[in-house]
This record gives C-alpha cells, structure tokens and sequence, in this order.
C-alpha cells in the first residue's frame, strides 16, 4: 500500500507498511531514508516538509493519477 512519510526534510512515499522511528526505508523516487520520531505523527511529530515531487509523479503514475501540473 502506498503511503507518504516524512524523512530526512521531505515527504516521501513508500510502498509498504509505516516505518517506525530509527528504520530506514525506500522511497518511491528510490532514496533510502531514515524517520525519526519527529517524522511520525502519531508519536508527537508534525510534518512541515515538502512534498517530494518524484515520488509524487511515480505515486501518480501507479494509480493512473493525471501528473500535476504547475
Ligand atoms: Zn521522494
């Protein structure tokens, strides 16, 4: 199941389950990330980072979502 996540100063998605605070994992733009405790929100963390738009554009891509436009 695609997700998005925040790591290391973006919102990244992934295609699995969520990673918990010191686990790395692949993004969809194909980045190995780690999360921090501050990048998951059910334990306190917000999400203030950019969306990253590669993994935005596969996401798209794999659901037959039309790509952004700006
Ligand atoms: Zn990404």
């Amino acid at each position: 199941m695609l997700r998005w996540q925040q790591a290391q100063g973006k919102r990244h998605a992934l295609d699995g389950l969520p990673p918990r605070p010191g686990e790395s994992f692949e993004t969809l733009c194909g980045q190995v990330v780690e999360v921090v405790r501050a990048d998951i929100p059910e334990l306190g963390g917000q999400w203030f980072a950019w969306t990253c738009r590669e993994c935005d554009a596969v996401w798209r891509r794999r659901e037959n979502i039309p790509q952004f436009v700006s």
